[in-house]
């Protein structure tokens, strides 16, 4: 099942995806549209003409137009996310993946995966969990 809720949708032949975000723009968040366009094509039959996320901190857009490559980028997601649930269900042990999420993480100080990440990113994060 896939399921998520775009915080607006606006037109009825012609839709633009909107979503509102806090704080500061990350990788995830057009990708976040983008399966949210792949959605709205599985259920309406019709992909909408824009997605978009409006940071409400900084009033700052990120839109993109969707194209056919567009809704075959979110499936590829969701093809690789469904192959992946089925191999660690058959015991393929998962593997770390640190990323920009990691800032969040209560395990970021130990964690070898973000360690690395932070260092490249030079946020220097990883040091200021409690
Ligand atoms: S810090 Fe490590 S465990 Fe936490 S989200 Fe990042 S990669 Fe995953």
């Amino acid at each position: 099942m896939l399921s998520g809720t775009p915080d607006l949708v606006l037109g009825r032949t012609r839709r633009l995806v909107l979503d509102f975000k806090t704080g500061r723009a990350w990788p995830e968040h057009p990708e976040d549209m983008r399966f949210y366009a792949l959605l709205l094509l599985l259920r309406t039959g019709v992909a909408p003409y824009r997605v978009a996320t409006f940071f409400l901190d900084s009033g700052e857009w990120q839109a993109e137009d969707v194209t056919e490559e567009t809704v075959e980028h979110a499936a590829g997601r969701v093809a690789d996310a469904a192959i992946a649930t089925i191999e660690l269900s058959k015991g393929r042990p998962p593997t770390l993946r640190a990323g920009a999420h990691c800032e969040w993480c209560p395990r970021r100080t130990r964690c070898p995966a973000a360690a690395g990440w932070f260092e490249r990113s030079g946020s220097g994060k990883s040091s200021d969990a409690a």
